[in-house]
């Protein structure tokens, strides 16, 4: 039987292309789409939405309605919409996968709550590729962290509303953690004006909106006499979108609990 998928956000630049993801896998079935309640586009078929031709799935407004008919929600819109979907799923003793960026701290940690009663993956990129930069990554800190400036650069299209994105600050995080620093005090977001000569311990985040780029990260590590780049860019939504589905798969047969694409991907050591 193929796995039931809910999509949630399913008028978005993701929900769209999750869409689109559901209907070329025979494994995976559209389940349920959902939008925000007072959205113009409730009842309208989803794959129409999505131009993939009627899936016979309408876009509800009601995840209380529609949450029992999925075995894996995807979620990704806004962290106020994902906390109450996290909630729904808690509720009815449904996985969830997280793509939302942005979450404050409590937030982070209400989930972290709500996951020890069901399967969450929560990850700030589903990329295969940027999932195996997060480990280039650890082994770049590890052998010339101590020894070079660290700075993040990330780039995106002009209606990304949070920044740096979840991506460069999951970056900025493996780099911390792997020199065993502590990213809230080291980070630094943006510089203007007299900033004084750079602390060596900092980690710089840059960012970049504008046009239609989808997502790039860099971050470099410069040292005296050379530096190292390590690079991912994103050319289409759909490698998010075919992760976060291998994710809702992989979920499918998890125990309660929090887990993110590393664990996916069997990269965690
Ligand atoms: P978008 O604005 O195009 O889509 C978000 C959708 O969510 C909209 O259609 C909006 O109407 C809908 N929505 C808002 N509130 C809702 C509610 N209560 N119920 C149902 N739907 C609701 O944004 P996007 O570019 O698709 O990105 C969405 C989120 O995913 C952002 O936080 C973005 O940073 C993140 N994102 C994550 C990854 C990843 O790999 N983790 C990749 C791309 C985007």
């Amino acid at each position: 039987m193929s796995l039931r998928i809910g999509i949630t956000g399913v008028a978005g630049r993701m929900g769209r292309t999750l869409v689109q993801a559901v209907s070329a896998d025979s494994r995976l079935a559209l389940a349920a789409a959902l939008e925000r309640p007072e959205s113009t586009l409730l009842g309208a078929d989803a794959g129409e939405l999505a131009g993939v031709g009627k899936q016979g799935v309408a876009v509800s407004g009601a995840v209380a309605d529609v949450v029992g008919d999925i075995d894996v929600l995807v979620d990704f819109t806004l962290p106020a919409a994902t906390l109450a979907n996290v909630a729904a799923c808690r509720e009815a003793g449904r996985a969830i996968v997280i793509g939302t960026t942005g979450f404050t701290g409590a937030e982070e940690a209400g989930i972290r709550e709500a996951a020890a009663d069901i399967p969450v993956c929560k990850a700030s990129n589903f990329s295969t590729g940027v999932n195996l930069c997060f480990k280039l990554l650890e082994t770049a800190a590890a052998t010339l962290g101590e020894e070079s400036d660290i700075e993040i650069y990330e780039a995106h299209h002009r209606h990304k509303v949070d920044a740096p994105s979840g991506t460069a600050l999951s970056m900025g995080q493996v780099v911390a953690d792997t020199l065993g620093r502590d990213l809230n005090k080291v980070a630094v977001y943006g510089r203007e004006g007299q900033t004084g000569a750079r602390a060596r311990d900092t980690i710089g985040f840059a960012t970049v909106r504008a046009g239609d780029i989808v997502g790039d990260h860099t971050v470099t590590f410069a040292a005296d006499g050379e530096r190292v780049e390590i690079t991912h860019k994103a050319s289409s939504r759909m490698a998010f979108a075919r992760g976060a589905l291998r994710a809702a798969a992989w979920l499918s047969e998890r125990e309660p609990g929090l887990y993110d694409m590393q664990d996916v991907l069997g990269l965690r050591t």
